[in-house]
């Protein structure tokens, strides 16, 4: 049986190896080649004997989600669309900033949890991404920034059966000057990362691994919409920076928009935000709140978040409202929003405003579901006139 190595960590990968008969610093030089290097052709992997290349051509692939398109917007912000198979497609958004570049990644194909805001939510459930497929999405992100990097402009992604390659660089040299490899990663696309523990913690691993992405615990950050007992099991396993999508001040509200809130209501939430605390590589949680009109945004609201919040170590983030069609929902006002940050920040909170991101791309919170699918469909469409 054929295995993909992307799916393997560190252990996975040198217990593999062991089963072939190598030792585990071939693992190390395997997992360079692959992560680091962004390499899927064994035949290219230079310092490993030719025999056991040979084995691993016979046994093994490293195979990311086929990409299916990829947009550059004038801001500079990059979205790739990766095929998953059953017409689904998933979305990762690069997002350059002044010393920083961040990648948001998706963990699963839908979401179970139906925030009533969230247009992944609305979708529904489909499946759990693999680990290939979640750290996939970085892999193909470095890989296209490298490239850009190198002066390739016009993105010579590779061309796949089945796949298109699309990129509407008119900025592009622009663009260039700010692109750099992932630097941090918040796992903010689609799906609850904490519903799809094992595999997103595993990918969790991949990132931080030196040999591999070699990112800091303090720059990959899981958002949640608040499963307790994962958050638990992440403080153990991988404590990462973690950010906690409250978006309400009481449970009355909050049980409205983040239904997971009738499971593990706000008291709950706090006290597990405080246990995290006490592993955390980041000595405050940040919390999301996401800005709906005449719904959470008044000054009195602001005002309640800091009672709940006294007592937990945070940071706040609020993020205008993506509108997506039928979501029955507005944006607050620019003035709301400013009368609410100033309220929690003349309580000491720091609060800072998320600016929103690669608007004539539609790459901005929520907004990554939706037209996925139909999209999908389309480039298949298209595959299937091309094949004939
Ligand atoms: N499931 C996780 C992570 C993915 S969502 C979570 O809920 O935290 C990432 C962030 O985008 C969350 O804070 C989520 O509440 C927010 N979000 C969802 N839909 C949105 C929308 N339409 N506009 C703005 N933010 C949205
Ligand atoms: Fe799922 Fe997060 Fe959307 Fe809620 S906001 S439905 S948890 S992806």
């Amino acid at each position: 049986m054929t295995v993909n190595l992307l799916d393997f960590d560190a252990k996975a990968l040198t217990d593999f190896c062991a089963g072939l008969g190598e030792r585990p610093f071939r693992a190390r030089q395997l997992l360079r080649w692959i992560h680091r290097r962004g390499k899927a052709d064994f035949a290219v992997m230079s310092d490993l004997a030719q025999a056991f290349r040979a084995k691993l051509a016979a046994r093994a692939v490293i195979e990311p989600p086929p990409l299916i398109d990829s947009h550059l917007a004038a801001d500079g912000t990059r979205k790739w669309l990766l095929s998953v198979g059953a017409g689904n497609g998933i979305e990762t958004v690069y997002i350059p900033e002044a010393g920083r570049g961040t990648l948001c990644v998706s963990s699963q194909v839908g979401c179970a949890l139906a925030c009533t805001f969230c247009s992944t939510g609305r979708q529904g459930f489909n499946r759990n991404l693999t680990v290939a497929e979640i750290v996939g999405q970085l892999w193909w992100a470095n890989r296209a920034l490298a490239q850009v990097h190198e002066g390739h402009a016009a993105m010579e992604l590779e061309e796949r059966p089945g796949g298109q390659k699309k990129e509407r660089a008119s900025q592009a040299s622009a663009a260039k000057a700010r692109d750099r490899a992932v630097t941090n990663v918040v796992m903010m696309g689609m799906g609850e990362p904490l519903a799809n523990f094992e595999n997103v913690v595993t990918a969790l691993d991949l990132m931080l691994d030196d040999d591999a992405y070699g990112l800091s615990r303090r720059r990959v950050t899981v958002s949640t919409s608040g499963l307790v007992p994962a958050m638990d099991r992440l403080r153990e396993r991988c404590p990462v920076a973690l950010a906690v999508s409250l978006h309400a001040p009481n449970d009355g509200l909050r049980s409205e928009l983040v239904p997971i809130n009738r499971k593990y209501p706000l008291s709950e939430l706090m006290a597990a935000c405080r246990r995290y605390l006490q592993s955390a590589p980041r000595d405050f949680i940040t919390f999301e709140y996401v800005m709906l009109e005449g719904i959470n945004d008044s000054p009195e609201h602001a005002r309640e978040l800091i009672q709940l919040v006294r007592d937990t170590p945070c940071k706040f983030n609020l993020i205008p409202f993506n509108p997506f069609p039928g979501s029955g929902y507005r944006r607050s006002s620019a003035e709301a929003v400013r009368v609410f940050r100033d309220v929690l920040m003349q309580a000491e909170l720091m609060t800072t405003v998320r600016r929103t991101r690669g608007d004539d791309i539609a790459a901005a919170c929520g907004q990554l579901a939706g037209r996925v699918r139909d999209k999908t469909r389309r480039a298949e469409r298209n595959t299937l006139e091309a094949v004939g």
